[in-house]
């Protein structure tokens, strides 16, 4: 992306805001007054109207106790339903293709419960080896429950250069013993986005299902997987989301599949006009209702509510519009300012191939970190030697950005961060 006439200038950063169609979003959010908040990739930012939401069901729960389920403002029972209605324009699906329920792990769990199915010499599973651990734990497991050895027959395709993942990689990995694979749409340390259009038309050529782990890039980037005809995803929603820590993930099911049988069944998965039949037949909804297991987390799924209510407004394509321009506008920075101090951009650069995050590699990562939070800026680290910097197309000003190179700029130049270890706290 080309940023037109880019100026280093505190002006240029000052203008770049005022340009801005979404700046008016910032004020929905409780920003810190006194420091710059960078790691809305890891957990988005609260905002009033995901406050007011979650405000407005405690207040249903004080006044209707169990009649909570049917009255009151948000009713219950019809909660993960309606907020799948909301979601589907996020991921590009139609609204019964998704459900908000369960959590990133737990709907993975349930999803290859339901479609890794294998028969004959098609055993194997496909993912990479840069994935997020839990989902190959995940895998893991699930390979064993089906009496398999999980270190031959789960696949993890091999990284070139320890950032990216090739697609013809990942195609050439799609043999005739491979029954699913499951990938990140975005990887969670460079920032790359896959190309999942093009993975899923190669998947079903071989007759192989594909599922996408979509954490980091549900609330960054417009997705079309009904178009696409990807069979299944799973995200969470206290990422770009900000639906608050271990609020509640969601899943996407392509209509096709409806009708298969959830490899782990519950009783909120059920038809829902006959679930309070109480009956010991199983009836799964015929939708992705049906994946569902137990009761939902209403307190941990009503910030949800108002925090869709602002991506219906502004829109998931703008938003991605200056997600890629921020992020292009930190880039150039990053490069004039901090020139010959050691860095490397490790996300892709073009648009098409990086999510909403810049990845910063350098090898004192841990200790530039710790120097950060000093001066009040919130990255955050992942071992060994990267930073990530998220800034957030709904609350993060071009000025932050401006403000967080120059910062980075004078930990660098004043040797600030040698005073700190570059060893990584509990939680990086
Ligand atoms: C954040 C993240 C998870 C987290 O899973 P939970 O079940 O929500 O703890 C899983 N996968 C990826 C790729 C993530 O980025």
């Amino acid at each position: 992306m080309n940023i037109d006439h880019f100026q280093p200038t505190f002006e240029y950063a000052k203008q770049l805001d005022k340009d801005d169609p979404l700046a008016c979003f910032r004020e929905e959010f409780y920003v810190y007054p006194h420091s710059i908040y960078m790691d809305g990739n890891s957990l988005g930012l609260l905002s009033k109207r995901a406050e007011r939401t979650l405000l407005e069901t405690l207040e249903d729960w004080k006044r209707y106790g169990i009649d909570g389920w049917t009255k009151g403002k948000h009713p219950w029972f019809f909660m993960s339903e309606k907020l799948g209605e909301m979601m589907a324009p996020l991921v590009g699906a139609f609204v019964d293709e998704v459900i908000v329920s369960g959590s990133t792990t737990v709907n993975l769990h349930q999803l290859v419960a339901t479609f890794y199915r294998p028969k004959g010499k098609r055993t194997k599973i496909v993912a990479d080896e840069l994935t997020f651990p839990t989902d190959i734990y995940a895998l893991q497991s699930q390979l064993r429950i089906h009496g398999f050895n999980h270190y031959t027959q789960l696949i993890r395709v091999k990284s070139r250069d320890g950032r990216l993942i090739e697609e013809d990689d990942l195609i050439a990995a799609m043999t005739d013993d491979v029954a699913l694979i499951v990938l990140p749409t975005v990887l969670y340390r460079s920032g790359q986005l896959l190309d999942i259009k093009r993975l899923t038309a190669e998947a079903h050529k071989r007759g192989i299902l594909i599922g996408f782990d979509a954490c980091h890039s549900v609330g960054a980037i417009p997705h079309s997987f009904s178009d696409w005809d990807v069979d299944f995803a799973y995200w969470c929603n206290y990422k770009y989301v900000n639906s608050g820590p271990g609020s509640v993930g969601g899943l996407y099911v392509n209509r096709k599949h409806f009708g298969t049988n959830p490899g782990l069944a519950g009783w909120f998965g059920s038809k829902k006009d006959i679930q309070f039949d109480l009956e010991h037949t199983f009836i799964p909804a015929e939708s992705a209702g049906a994946y569902q297991i137990g009761t939902p987390h209403v307190l941990s799924i009503a910030p949800l509510i108002g925090s869709l209510e602002i991506f219906a407004e502004a829109g998931i394509e703008r938003i991605r519009q200056k997600s890629l321009h921020i992020n292009q506008y930190f880039m150039n920075l990053i490069e004039l300012e901090l020139a010959d101090m050691e860095f490397v951009i490790g996300n892709p650069r073009e648009d098409e191939r990086r999510g909403g995050h810049v990845c910063l590699e350098h090898r004192e990562a841990a200790r530039i970190c710790k120097s950060l939070k000093e001066n009040e800026i919130i990255p955050d680290f992942r071992a060994p030697n990267i930073i990530r910097l998220a800034p957030v197309a709904l609350y993060t000003s071009y000025e932050e950005v401006w403000r967080v190179v120059q910062t980075l700029k004078k930990i660098m130049t004043e040797k600030e961060y040698e005073k700190f270890s570059n060893e990584r706290e509990v939680i990086a």
